[in-house]
């Protein structure tokens, strides 16, 4: 009875890919002398599915490969073959909508740092069926309240956040400052005292009309949405553009909003108990909402899963 229980409980479960292999994800495990584990040495991609088309599949894997250059990981598959992996994860566990997250890590060593002594990446694909939104089920109606975080993003001549890699403690510290603030998300400043990005999320103010976006020596992840966001923007005919954004202008700028794959873009009604304009999503924000609806789904920005 107990086994039968228990084989039904694995049956209902996704199953994780870990180096060519499928597991339940209660039994997915890997080594605990994998370096991504003991010292975050590796890179990872968050990628959506939306009605079976993997949402820019192809740049998520671009900047994975870039991420694993930097760090001088060779991530021992073809760019084809690990897009053919992620298609086979999500159809193994029957999902037409999935956040998938892929993670390369250094791989199995011993306990000292040196990377050399790790023979080989561990690539790992998990995919689950549902994402849980900053801010919860309302956020994107009502906003999230945000705090500037002490805790500043690493500069671009550090473990820079240009490379998606396996360590984000320093957006943990952050994020705990939100949690203690009580507030849904942390905004972090860039080494300079210019805003940077949230913890997991590109950032955007909305000043006299116009949409401005901190550069990428922010220390910011150029993320694929920000990428995505700023095209539409311009097709929609609004002037958009990269410039340093001081904690002032955020405080009174008409509209601030985050983006990423699983925020997508989330308005942001509060910083540090400043109401962002009339403390409800604003016009350009709710737009660009709309638009991105409309096209996250369209074949031509991604890769189908059948
Ligand atoms: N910044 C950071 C630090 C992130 O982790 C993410 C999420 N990947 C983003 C920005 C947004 O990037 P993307 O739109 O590519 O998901």
């Amino acid at each position: 009875m107990e086994k039968k229980m228990e084989r039904e409980k694995l049956m209902n479960e996704p199953v994780v890919y870990i180096d060519g292999r499928f597991r339940p994800k209660s039994m997915a495990k890997i080594s605990v002398y994998d370096h991504g584990l003991l010292y975050g040495d590796g890179v990872f991609e968050g990628i959506r599915a939306y009605n079976g088309i993997v949402f820019k599949l192809k740049e998520h894997i671009d900047r994975l490969y870039q991420s694993a250059h930097t760090i001088m990981l060779e991530i021992p598959l073809t760019k084809e073959k690990l897009i053919a992996d992620v298609i086979r994860t999500l159809r193994i566990n029957v999902f037409k909508n999935a956040y998938i997250r892929l993670i390369v890590t250094r791989g199995v060593g011993d306990l000292g740092l040196d990377p050399r002594k790790c023979q080989r990446p561990t690539i790992i694909i998990i995919a689950e069926p549902a994402i849980r939104l900053v801010g919860g089920e309302e956020a994107k109606e009502k906003g999230i309240t945000t705090i500037i975080s002490w805790v500043k993003r690493d500069p671009v001549d550090a473990t820079t956040h240009e490379v998606k890699s396996l360590n984000y403690l320093n957006s943990i510290l952050a994020k705990l400052e939100a949690n203690i603030a009580g507030v849904d998300e942390a905004i972090m400043l860039s080494s300079q005292g210019f805003v940077s990005e949230g913890v997991g999320e590109n950032i955007f103010e909305v000043k006299e009309g116009k949409i401005f976006t901190p550069p990428i020596s922010a220390g910011i992840l150029p993320g694929l949405t920000r990428k995505k966001i700023m095209e539409l923007a311009e097709k929609l005919g609004y002037q958009i553009m990269e410039r340093d954004i001081t904690p002032n202008e955020l405080f009174t700028a008409e509209e601030v909003f985050l983006t990423g794959t699983a925020a997508e873009i989330l308005p942001v009604r509060e910083v540090n108990k400043r109401v962002i304009g009339e403390g409800i999503p604003g016009p350009i924000t709710k737009r660009l909402m709309e638009e991105f609806e409309k096209i996250r789904e369209d074949p031509s920005e991604g890769i189908p899963i059948y």
